[in-house]
């Protein structure tokens, strides 16, 4: 059966080009009712932190991503680690390598200096090295041959063995290195595809090589490209948000951005929308694009404008809650929130803006929006709105109706022998601030008698 890993290294946050590699494990097990692991690979003392860590478990479980085995942890197998070290070292397939700092600087700059690519030379290859003194130990790679590196997204990549040096797999300091830990970890745990990003292609045919050595078939490989920002450079955080739970902060909904990610790099005809389940039936990791993909922040807020949209809206008004809480707004001082986001949910992109724009159904606003007020209420004669009100206050609460309003806002316009926009539009901006809102009897609406009256007074004081 499939087995999928994600194996980030908890030095930072769970980032969108993580996601999308951890999505694309996730897809491709779930595919094949196989099982998808998580291990954190927090060998790295200095670097790792119990922050990160949280970080990428809140990102995995924001975005459904459940894994069914781990997270397991490298720091708790070092001991699993060294006895692999131990059996390679055992077997005459690694050995201990005590050249100084000094001899290695000075052999990577005369490789330097000769245009060679830097590399060990094998100076301890035959040496008895004493094992009390200090020591790192390193993998006895295979002097000639060719690893092939058969991926599932690049195809065919050679690597001669020439190329590749004898990769210290235990530091001075005992700690085993990450080539080591992963092929330990990729084989006790059973892995049958590695996906992870195409920055590890290198480190495959040495891990290839380790793997074969200790007499395991290696598992296939997908390396996937890079993400880009919009000026073609890898994605970081000079582009803005790169963090998932910078995008759950900023008002976009999981799904949304499962679905951007999905199609960076992949694609099924024209389609641009995909459930979870439709992803599993559809996703295929050999369909994954070659060439890296830019992150393209318009499309995701496109998708979250039609997840937004189609979603349940009371499911809506649950993530909602908090964006209207930063605004200083209690959702429950005023209309149902469902209904809000029924009126106001084709309007917004993300949840943040949803949020703003419906904060006038919960508080009079500050300041009118200066080109609506100009246009609409500056150079309209007060009559319109003084007749609404008058109309207005005459209303008794349980007419306070769709129907009903708009019936006395279309009596008003026939009065005043003028069309219905040019007694609704002074009256949205008087009740909302700016000229756009969802229709003015849903408005009238959410906004209610007492604020519908205050405002108006305001607008006309
Ligand atoms: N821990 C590595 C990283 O975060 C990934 C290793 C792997 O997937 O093999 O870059």
């Amino acid at each position: 059966t499939v087995r999928t890993r994600f194996a980030p290294s908890p030095t930072g946050y769970l980032h969108v080009g993580g996601a999308r590699t951890a999505l694309f494990c996730y897809l491709y097990a779930r595919r094949h009712g196989g099982q998808f692991v998580l291990r954190i690979e927090d060998t790295d003392l200095e670097r790792s932190t119990a922050e990160s860590v949280n970080a990428i478990l809140e990102g995995m479980t924001w975005l459904g991503l459940d894994y069914d085995e781990g997270p397991f942890y490298q720091t708790q197998r070092f001991d699993r680690y060294n006895a692999i070290i131990d059996e390679l070292l055992a077997k005459g397939l690694a050995y201990r390598c005590d050249c100084p700092k000094e001899r290695l600087e000075k052999l990577r700059i005369d490789q330097m200096a000769r245009k060679q690519k830097p590399r060990y030379d094998g100076c301890c290859r035959l040496k008895q090295v004493d094992p009390n003194q200090p020591h790192v130990i390193r993998f006895r790679n295979p002097a000639d041959g060719v690893v092939i590196v058969d991926d599932l997204i690049r195809g065919r990549v050679p690597f001669a063995n020439e190329e590749l040096d004898d990769l210290i797999i235990r530091r001075t300091d005992g700690a085993p290195t990450y080539n080591l830990s992963v092929v330990v970890d990729d084989a006790d745990m059973q892995i049958t595809h590695v996906i992870r990003g195409d920055d590890h292609l290198t480190n495959t045919p040495r891990q290839i090589n380790i793997l074969r050595a200790l007499g395991h078939e290696p598992p296939r490989y997908a390396h996937v490209p890079m993400i880009l920002g919009d000026d073609g450079a890898r994605l970081s955080k000079r582009h803005g948000a790169v963090s998932v739970i910078a995008y759950r902060d900023q008002g976009y909904l999981p799904e949304a951005l499962l679905n951007y990610l999905v199609r960076l790099g992949w694609s099924h005809g024209d389609q641009e929308i995909f459930s979870i389940e439709e992803m599993i039936a559809l996703f295929d990791i050999g369909d994954v694009n070659k060439s890296a993909s830019a992150f393209n922040t318009d499309k995701l807020d496109w998708l979250n404008q039609q997840y937004l949209q189609h979603a349940e809206p009371s499911r809506i008004a649950r993530l909602l809650s908090p964006h209207m809480g930063r605004l200083d707004i209690d959702p429950s001082t005023g209309p149902d929130l469902a209904d809000v986001v029924k009126a106001q949910a084709a309007r917004a992109k993300t949840l943040t803006e949803l949020a703003e724009i419906s904060a006038f159904c919960y508080r009079d606003f500050d300041e009118f929006d200066e080109a609506s007020a100009k246009k609409h209420l500056r150079l309209v004669a007060r009559e319109p709105l003084e007749k609404l009100r008058a109309a207005f206050d005459l209303m008794a609460f349980e007419d306070w109706t769709p129907e009903q309003l708009k019936r006395v806002v279309e009596r008003v316009a026939e009065e005043l022998e003028t069309n219905m926009g040019k007694v609704a539009q002074p009256l949205r901006v008087a009740i909302v601030g700016r000229a756009a809102s969802p229709g003015i009897d849903e408005t009238l609406m959410l906004v209610g008698k007492e604020a519908t009256l205050r405002r108006i007074d305001k607008a006309l004081a």
